[in-house]
């Protein structure tokens, strides 16, 4: 494993691509303290006494009901998580918050409702808030006497947010913002009290205005029937020259996409923080179904294919729950190195928005795999609304649309790689281009590593010269014009995605080794498994973008050199899913699980 030091530079969001990062640097959930672990069984446990048994009236949205437990959350103290102490918070540590998304996710709309108020919902306030506005609103928040939202969304202006429509005038008078026209999809909008609301002043400058409920001219519409998360609620808003106090404006005039986009950034980490929690309950749900259902004689967890099932479950879970606890801890650490913990937080969800980014994609993908395995190994049962797995697959499938939608955010993780190679703030360019002198010079006789981690470290290295190699031929052929070639840009953040999540996975593994943890054996072979996996499909990722950038000769130099690196002993994926799938089955969960 390489040993260079690790500079500034390369701690920055984005820099996992060129730097080498040992494995002590990685948080794992086996460093959770006892203090974020009993965080964890008391969600638990107020889940399945407080939410779990109303399931059923939720899903029918019983009047009340829905805000009456997010506030029960609140007399425990949770909804004032991230908010500062001298507001009535708890101002818990990223890795508090990741436990608390990743226990909420149990009911997926319980937590929608939870985000859109102690996340979207208030982060604009304790970001961008004047002192005033913070202590007006984020003590009733934190108590719960207050629930808030975010209404960024319009029927025209969804993913291209800046096309909103509505419109904020000052009154004659100068005392009032007044606000005209209409959003869509607002989460808790049907029951919240404060609305964080985007409109453009005069119809161009996009700015954001905290507005409460009771403004007259804002009207609420009916709940919108939608395919999951049905118990949470989601409404459109109509503004008709509804006056906003001036002194609600939520920072700057014109500034408000800075106020939405670093909103967003948090909201995109929770989001894969919740789908490991959703991965995991899914996983147990469906082991313990795959043991009490027989057919042929036997129960159907024997069979190889449902073993593979619940392996690669387990596997893909396992890798998630590994780039979010390092991202996690990432956040963590560069906040908690900043003397003005509010300011300091807000530079660093923007200094990690790849990571954010990436969470998001591939927690969102990772769950709707697994609702999906859940479905198939209930067989005609997956496909009944009695049995729980058919309302988390529809729940699921949310993810990867809202906070951004996959293919948005697919789009982000390279535009800023880009943004900062070309700046200089992350040293690509020089990397790409000492890939192309060493493969131009032909194969390396350097010594080959060695140890129990030594082919998935070779892999490693070369799924990150991968991206080097097919990021350099796209930024030379295309320059400025990249973002134009959207096939390609998802190619290169694809492989981004894979080469965090082996990175993620196999340190933790490593960690583990190295502390003769006793689950460290599956974990390496999970690890290897993914890897394995992964490196097939950063190769054809690769493979794809480079014979569209390139063609003739020069396709045919840079396939080889692909292929070379691409190259990875076989491992027996087989037998390691059917160890994993083992040993969930024994366990009745989820194998890794705080390790
Ligand atoms: C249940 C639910 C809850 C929600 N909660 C909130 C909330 O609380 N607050 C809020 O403000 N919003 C909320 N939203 C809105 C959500 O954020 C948007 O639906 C989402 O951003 C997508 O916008 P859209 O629906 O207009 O789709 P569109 O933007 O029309 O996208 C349609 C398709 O086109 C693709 N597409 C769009 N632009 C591009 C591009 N440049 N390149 C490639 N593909 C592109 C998209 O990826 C998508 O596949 C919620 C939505 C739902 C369904």
């Amino acid at each position: 494993m390489a040993t260079t030091p690790v500079s500034q530079e390369l701690k920055r969001g984005g820099a996992f691509l060129i730097a080498a990062t040992e494995p002590e640097d990685v948080f794992t959930p086996a460093d959770l303290t006892d203090d974020q672990r009993l965080l964890g069984r008391t969600l638990e446990e107020f889940l399945a006494k407080e939410v779990v048994p109303h399931i059923p009236e939720l899903e029918k949205h019983k009047e009340g009901l829905m805000p009456q437990l997010v506030r029960r959350a609140g007399e425990m103290g949770l909804l004032g998580a991230s908010i500062p102490e001298e507001y009535g918070g708890a101002a818990l540590d990223k890795i508090s918050m990741t436990v608390i998304s990743e226990k909420l996710s149990v009911y997926p709309s319980f937590m929608v409702a939870f985000g859109a108020s102690t996340g979207i919902g208030t982060i604009p306030l304790i970001y961008f808030g004047t002192e005033e506005q913070k202590k007006k609103y984020l003590p009733k928040i934190a108590t719960g006497e207050l629930l808030s939202c975010y209404a960024l969304s319009e029927p025209q202006a969804g993913s291209d947010a800046l096309a909103a429509r509505t419109r904020a005038v000052l009154s004659p008078d100068g005392k009032n913002w007044l606000l005209t026209g209409q959003k869509m999809w607002i989460t808790s909008g049907g029951f919240s009290d404060v609305f964080i609301v985007f409109a453009k002043v005069d119809g161009e400058k996009f700015s954001c205005f905290i507005v409460d409920r009771k403004t007259p001219g804002f009207s609420i519409g009916a709940e919108e029937n939608k395919m999951g998360i049905r118990g949470s609620s989601t409404v459109p808003l109509f503004f008709e020259n509804a006056p906003v106090p001036k002194e609600n404006l939520l920072h700057e005039i014109g500034r408000g996409h800075i106020v939405a986009f670093n909103t967003l950034n948090a909201g995109r980490f929770s989001l894969g923080a919740s789908c490991v929690g959703g991965a995991k309950n899914v996983l147990a749900i469906a082991a313990k179904y795959a043991k009490e259902r027989t057919a042929f004689g036997k129960p159907i967890a024997e069979f190889g294919l449902i073993k593979t099932q619940l392996g690669e479950m387990a596997i893909r879970t396992y890798a998630l729950e590994s780039m979010i606890y390092r991202t996690a801890g990432t956040i963590e650490s560069a906040v908690a190195a900043g003397t003005d913990k509010v300011k300091q937080a807000m530079q660093v969800l923007e200094e990690y928005a790849i990571e954010s980014s990436i969470s998001k994609v591939v927690g969102s993908e990772t769950l709707d795999y697994c609702v999906d395995e859940a479905v198939q190994i209930f067989g005609g049962y997956g496909f009944h609304e009695d049995y729980p797995v058919a309302r988390m697959y529809r729940d699921s499938r949310i993810n990867r649309i809202f906070e951004g939608t996959n293919e948005i955010n697919r789009l982000v993780i390279i535009q800023m790689l880009m943004k900062r190679a070309m700046s200089g703030v992350l040293p690509l360019i020089p990397a790409a281009m000492k890939l192309g002198e060493e493969l131009l010079a032909g194969p390396s006789f350097e010594e080959a590593p060695s140890g129990p981690f030594a082919e998935e470290e070779k892999s490693l290295a070369q799924a990150k010269n991968i991206f080097l190699l097919a990021a350099g031929a796209a930024v030379q052929k295309f320059r400025d014009q990249l973002a134009n070639e959207q096939e390609i840009v998802g190619a290169l953040a694809n492989i981004v995605m894979d080469v965090y999540a082996i990175e993620s996975s196999l340190r933790r593994a490593q960690k583990s080794a190295a502390a003769g943890a006793e689950s460290s054996a599956l974990m390496r072979e999970a690890a290897a498994s993914f890897t394995y996996d992964a490196m097939d499909r950063i190769e054809k990722e690769a493979r794809t973008a480079l014979a569209a950038i390139v063609d003739g000769d020069t396709l045919t130099t840079q396939l080889a050199a692909l292929r070379r690196l691409a190259k990875h002993a076989p491992v027996d994926t087989i037998a390691i899913r059917r160890r994993v799938a083992d040993a969930v089955l024994a366990q009745d969960r989820y194998p890794f699980e705080g390790r």
